[in-house]
């Protein structure tokens, strides 16, 4: 045995307890509201605002929260509680025992109690909740008579007894256990052995005298796996369910969604004790689980699985499939099942109305749980509903419609992040429609995923780590998964519904998942699963389709998402609000196009040498090579020469697609030994064209090779050393240009100068391309061509001087690339080897190759545009560098007064979306 629970380190003298630790809830009232999320949590918030609001006042079963601060309390303090909390609970208790007739322990009207976390941010199934706390052998034939329902009697008392002696005694315990044989596992067997010796299929199909030999049995189990007693008594049954709540708080799963999902450690979770109401009490029970609208589609369509004679935890761990709520929420397994607005029409109406109510209160999705007791409904929970990507925006957009909220909010609705989703890969449907689905589940997590199967959590982040692209197959939901989970490209199970865990927290990440798909059967042991008959063994391919719930054998071939009218009146709205310009860095037509397509407003960045790269680069690479050797004056003009027809075809084309647009240039940037060739073949073949030997050549490159190649021969350097060659792209540029104005189109290039350190280097080109002008003005015969000259801001010494390079460009674009790799001084190509120790031991939070360093790289930039700007009042200022389409470096650029960010393509909408933020928050802070 080891223990997994560790003392975190919260020292005692941080934790400032107030004087009030426990609040009620119920009859109409309520000490606490949703705005105190911070110390009741969020399910403790929302109790208290569904029971006490004077717009809801909705029927929740009494109880109290425990405060966050005794979690941290608890956690500082060797696990003990702040001594005024025994009195305070006692007294709680008291008010709900008042308000219900009933009395915590008493043999004849005995009161029972569930016991839930609830931390500020929602984690789901992350914690641990215990129901039925209270039942004991004495107040269990109190209950009996009471309810004349022996058989639901009994059937809670084996549920607690199997939660109790999981998550108090085993779990919060500290007791480490194999996969397999924990507490909960071996009790379930035994009820299926139960149900297998019984001959029936459902638990609700087992008696009372089946469930009360169970039950002790259970006890007898109990005692010998974990070496102590059930607790008979039910105080202590309360204080063991509130210290295991407690606990979970740094359990296993816990912890590690709180690393993914960046939560603090010291939060701490409430713990909400509420009167038990009670779903299996027969046929006239139930219990739900429902979302305002559908979290999926994000349809104004109320959604929602229930189950009959149920509690709570059976309709999320899918043991049995789930009810529909309404015909808008069938699904491929629940089809032909009743629904509860058949079932029950007098309730239905009600959580009807109370879905309206709701929604208008709080002007948002929730995602609500009830419970009907005998005909009476009861709201156990209600909060922020997670949705997917799509259904964010669609949500937004629809309740701005139906005016429930504002544009700004419609905007602030959704994150860069889901935005993300909307442009995520989905199956290519031609190919798709050529494979039959070899199983089917439910739609719970949107797009497309193709991937090897692995069937364990570890596994998956394993395989991951070495580069594999994995699928997590598992019989059933289970919240220990949640690093596996993220690991994987998707999620496939053979059991839950769609508000089973993995769904929930699939949704939320927008991860592609599919829950549900009862025709897969999983043999853990031998790393398989079998579909009709047919092995899948680990490391075999399958693909997901998410978004239809279909499960494919092998690959599919996958396709951008590409836009949808959804995301263009989204990109719309944020159009309206945004003050900052969203432009691209694009270099060929098809991505300023697509670039445009998102509303790029025109490209930040077309570095001129991506021609010499990649596809139809071979011919004018093998010119550029002959003019980087070339010896003479004569022999580089005539290479040069040779390579502008291509040079201005490539541009115009891309100055073609951003008509009326402007486009900024870069004059090319790199070391131009970094073209010369390598292998004997093609240095015989440029030597032969050129006319020399091959150990001519060979020696010609080797005078070119550089230490340093990054602080070398390269940017505006060149020009200054060959000014021919400015001149060739600069002519290029003119031309091109020019020829488009003679077609009727509006052209406005921006021609940017990279690597520039000093005024007198911009001084030097300026005459060049001023020189090239008038002389294509006059042979073109063009009245003009509005064309602007600017630098590139990439080098510390440049923002020292960033006035003085204002008297003669119009434009600054920061290279934050070179930036930050001149102002950290780290190499933008080898930092990755230690960058990533930099952040697991904290020396700094994140890449500041990914996301700008605001405290270092900021300053430079802040100072840049004052000093740029206090030169000449209108220059324009963008950025370029990568972290152009990272949101929080948006949000920087626009609080430092930038015109524009420019980013690739496909960030262009999350740019859009983070500017349009950024602006809508420096509003809120004024
Ligand atoms: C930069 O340095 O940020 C930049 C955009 O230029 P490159 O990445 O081409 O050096
Ligand atoms: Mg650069």
């Amino acid at each position: 045995m080891k223990t997994q629970l560790k003392n975190k380190t919260i020292s005692k003298k941080d934790v400032k307890l107030p004087k009030k630790l426990v609040y009620f809830f119920g009859g109409g009232k309520a000490d606490g509201n949703e705005s105190m999320k911070n110390i009741l949590g969020g399910k403790g918030a929302n109790l208290a605002e569904m029971a006490g609001h004077p717009n809801l006042r909705l029927p929740v079963p009494p109880g109290f929260t425990i405060i966050t601060d005794v979690c941290t309390y608890y956690w500082a303090n060797n696990r003990k509680y702040p001594p005024q909390l025994k009195a305070e609970v006692e007294k709680n208790l008291k008010k709900i025992e008042e308000l219900t007739g009933k009395k915590f322990g008493d043999p004849k009207n005995p009161l029972l109690v569930s016991v839930r976390s609830g931390a500020r941010k929602s984690m789901p199934g992350m914690m641990e909740t215990i129901l039925n706390v209270g039942l004991t052998t004495k107040t269990i034939p109190g209950l009996i008579e009471l309810t004349n329902n022996p058989r639901f009697v009994w059937d809670a008392y084996r549920r607690l007894i199997m939660m109790y002696a999981d998550v108090v005694m085993e779990k919060a315990a500290g007791v480490e256990v194999e996969d397999d044989m924990g507490i909960r596992k071996q009790l379930d067997r035994m009820l299926e052995e139960k149900k297998k010796e019984k001959g029936v299929e459902n638990d609700t199909d087992l008696t009372a005298e089946d469930l009360q030999e169970l039950a002790e049995k259970f006890k007898v189990k109990v005692k010998e796996v974990l070496g102590k007693e059930f607790p008979d008594d039910p105080i202590e049954q309360l204080w063991g369910a509130i210290g295991a709540v407690f606990a979970s708080w740094n359990g296993k799963r816990a912890v590690a969604y709180r690393r993914i999902e960046g939560i603090p450690d010291d939060w701490g979770t409430a713990v909400n004790v509420q009167t038990m109401v009670f779903g299996n009490m027969g046929d006239d029970s139930a219990t739900g689980v429902a979302f305002t609208r559908n979290p999926a589609t994000g349809e104004n369509k109320f959604y929602g699985e229930f189950l009959t004679n149920a509690q709570g935890e059976d309709v999320v761990a899918g043991i049995r499939t789930p009810y529909p709520i309404n015909e808008d929420s069938k699904n491929e397994h629940s089809k032909n099942l009743p629904t509860l607005q058949k079932l029950m029409p007098e309730v239905y109406k009600q959580l009807e109305e109370i879905r309206k109510k709701l929604e208008k209160h709080y002007r948002d999705m929730l995602d609500i749980e009830f419970t009907i007791e005998k005909g009476k409904l009861y709201m156990l929970q209600c909060r922020v509903g997670k949705r997917n990507g799509f259904a964010a925006v669609k949500m937004a957009l629809d309740m701005l419609k139906e005016k429930l909220i504002t544009k700004e909010e419609a905007i602030m609705r959704v994150s860069p992040a889901q935005l993300d989703e909307l442009l995520h890969p989905i199956l290519d449907p031609k190919d798709e429609a050529t494979k039959k689905p070899i199983a089917k589940g439910l739609p719970a997590g949107p797009g497309g995923a193709c991937g090897r199967i692995v069937f364990t959590a570890n596994d998956a982040v394993e395989w991951v780590k070495k580069g594999e692209k994995v699928i997590l197959v598992r019989e059933e939901t289970n919240p220990e998964d949640i690093e596996g989970m993220r690991a994987a490209e998707g999620i496939l199970t053979a059991r839950g519904g769609m508000t089973s865990h993995a769904a929930l927290v699939a949704r939320g990440w927008g991860k592609c998942c599919i829950v549900g798909a009862g025709a897969i059967s999983i043999d853990l042991k031998n790393r398989k699963m079998i579909v009709e008959g047919k092995e899948y063994k680990e490391g075999d391919w399958i693909t997901l389709n998410g978004t239809k719930g279909n499960v494919y054998e092998g690959k599919i071939k996958m396709l951008d998402a590409g836009e949808n009218k959804l995301l263009k009146d989204f990109l719309a709205l944020c159009n309206k609000v945004r003050k900052l310009g969203v432009r691209t860095n694009a270099d060929t037509p098809q991505d300023s196009q697509k670039a445009r397509d998102f509303g790029a407003e025109g490209i930040g960045l077309f570095r001129i040498e991506h021609m010499f790269y990649g596809k139809n680069s071979e011919k004018p690479l093998f010119i550029l090579r002959k003019m980087i050797v070339s010896k003479t004056y004569e022999e580089r003009v005539k290479a040069l020469n040779e390579l502008f027809p291509y040079m201005k075809n490539d541009i115009k084309e891309t100055l073609r697609v951003m008509k009326g647009l402007p486009v900024t240039i870069r004059l090319i940037d790199p070391p131009l030994h970094e073209f010369v060739p390598h292998s004997d073949d093609k240095l015989n073949a440029l030597a032969k064209e050129l006319g020399i030997s091959y150990e001519e050549l060979k020696a010609r490159a080797e005078s070119l090779k550089e230490a340093n190649p990054m602080m070398g021969h390269r940017g505006v350097r060149l020009g200054i050393t060959y000014p021919e060659i400015t001149e060739m792209q600069v002519r290029a540029i003119f031309e091109a240009s020019a020829e488009l104005i003679k077609e009727g189109l509006k052209i406005y290039p921006e021609i940017m100068i990279p690597v520039v350190s000093h005024q007198k280097e911009v001084e030097f080109i300026i005459p060049i391309i001023k020189k090239v002008y008038d002389e294509v003005i006059k042979k073109t015969g063009i009245k003009k061509i509005d064309y602007k000259i600017g630098t590139m801001i990439e080098i510390p010494r440049a923002c020292l001087i960033a006035n003085k390079l204002a008297e003669t460009m119009e434009f600054f674009s920061f290279g934050t690339n070179d930036l930050t790799q001149m102002g950290f001084g780290f190499s933008r190509d080898d930092s990755g080897v230690f960058i990533k120790d930099y952040i697991d031991k904290k020396i700094l939070p994140f890449d500041p190759f990914q996301s700008i360093d605001q405290e270092g790289i900021g300053e430079f930039i802040e100072m840049t545009v004052k000093r740029g700007r206090s030169t000449r009042k209108d220059l324009k200022i963008g950025i370029c560098g990568e972290q152009g389409g990272d949101p929080a470096s948006v949000e920087f650029c626009h609080k430092a007064g930038l015109t524009y960010v420019s980013c690739s393509p496909f960030r262009v909408p999350i740019a859009i979306l983070a500017a349009a933020q950024a602006e809508i928050k420096s509003r809120k802070n004024k």
